[in-house]
């Protein structure tokens, strides 16, 4: 049976990348009925919101998105699409693995890095107010609920993955009480996987040194919503950068799965940007659907075209459109077809 997918193409570089995506995941081996929504600016004339009632009831029906970067307007304008779905879906881990690749100009080559955020709560409750007239105060919500939760969906995925360790990363000396209570909420969760998944904890400043210094050492983090937002772009960095960096969305009742990168406007519509990072977002997909045969099946034909290097996009140095990517992952996948398809196995 095909899995019925909600597909947000969105702005900018969005079309052309989501377009290059699909074209991979329905040459993976498994059937997809893709349902396409538009939301972001193009949609604001007729329906008044960047995201109409429509798509959101699409995706709560299909509990699966593909999303395309949507643009948010800088200072006034309508609130970040992105932000707005992740709350309205309750979508509370956001998934961001780092992985080295072959053929990337990058100063490491051994990162295999997953990065697990909180992407509900802390700074970003959006709880701000001005105390007077020069002073500005914003505030930090952290709960042992929405801790234990995403400490628990790090464990679940690294038992999971076949992942070794979960690493905390918080500010625990100066924020005794919020950062406290993640660290706090973060042990609790740990002593359940007790000698199936080791353990530890980080300063979140000490972390981002030894990120650049020795990033082979780590394998899961788990962060609050900020620390997670910063440093999953530094790591993003280590491997090669927006272009190459993919990501989820995972709640109880649906999942979004989307690039790091934005809409890139300056770029729109030449057919110049690199899919790799929606196509890996796609991958991950994947593997939540229960494919990970096929998944890791797509990670390796991406691989295998960066590595080769003649059919990449201007980014990674190749003299390549994104619709050419895209086909010589296509290509590669057939070469490999001969191998038979896993069936799923969860969805
Ligand atoms: P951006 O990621 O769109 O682009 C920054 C630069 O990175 C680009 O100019 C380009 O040089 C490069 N880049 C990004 N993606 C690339 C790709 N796939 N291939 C090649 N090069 C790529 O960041 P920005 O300029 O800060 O944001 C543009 C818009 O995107 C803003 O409106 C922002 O709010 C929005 N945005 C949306 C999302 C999302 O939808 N989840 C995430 C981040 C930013």
């Amino acid at each position: 049976m095909a899995h019925r997918v909600t597909l947000i193409p969105g702005d900018g570089i969005g079309p052309e990348l989501t377009e290059a995506t699909r074209r991979v995941l329905d040459a993976s081996g498994v059937d997809f009925d893709w349902e396409v929504v538009e939301a972001g600016e193009a949609v604001m004339a007729e329906y008044g919101t960047p995201l109409p009632e429509h798509v959101l009831e699409s995706v709560k029906r299909n509990r699966i998105a593909l999303k395309g970067p949507i643009t948010t307007p800088v200072g006034g304008g309508f609130r970040s699409v992105n932000v707005t779905l992740r709350q309205v879906l309750g979508l509370y881990a956001n998934l961001r693995p780092a992985r080295s690749m072959p053929g990337l100009d990058t100063r490491y080559q051994d990162v295999d890095l997953v990065i697990v955020r909180e992407n509900t709560e802390d700074l970003y409750a959006g709880i701000e107010h001005m105390v007077g007239r020069d002073a500005a105060e914003s505030i930090k919500i952290i709960t042992r609920e929405a801790s234990e939760r995403i400490a628990r969906f790090a464990f679940d995925y690294a038992v999971a993955n076949g992942r070794h360790k979960v690493t905390a990363v918080h500010k625990a000396n100066i924020m005794k009480l919020s950062d406290g209570l993640f660290l706090e909420s973060c042990r609790t969760v740990a002593a359940d996987y007790d000698g199936r998944v080791e353990f530890e904890d980080r300063i979140v400043d000490n972390m981002c040194m030894q990120l650049v210094q020795k990033p082979e050492l780590y394998d899961v983090l788990v962060l609050p919503n900020l620390y997670g937002d910063i440093v999953s772009d530094l790591a993003a960095g280590l491997v090669g950068g927006l272009g190459v960096a993919p990501g989820a969305n995972i709640g109880t009742e649906a999942a979004v799965f989307e690039p790091v990168h934005g809409s890139a406007p300056k770029y729109a519509g030449l057919d110049k940007a690199n899919p790799t990072a929606l196509i890996l977002s796609g991958a991950l997909m994947l593997r939540h659907l229960g494919y990970p045969v096929e998944a890791e099946r797509v990670e390796r034909a991406v691989r295998a075209v960066i590595a080769e290097g003649s059919a990449t996009t201007y980014d990674l140095g190749g003299p390549a459109g994104t619709s050419e990517f895209a086909g010589a992952i296509i290509s590669r996948l057939a070469a490999e077809s001969q191998i038979p398809a896993a069936s799923s196995t969860s969805a």
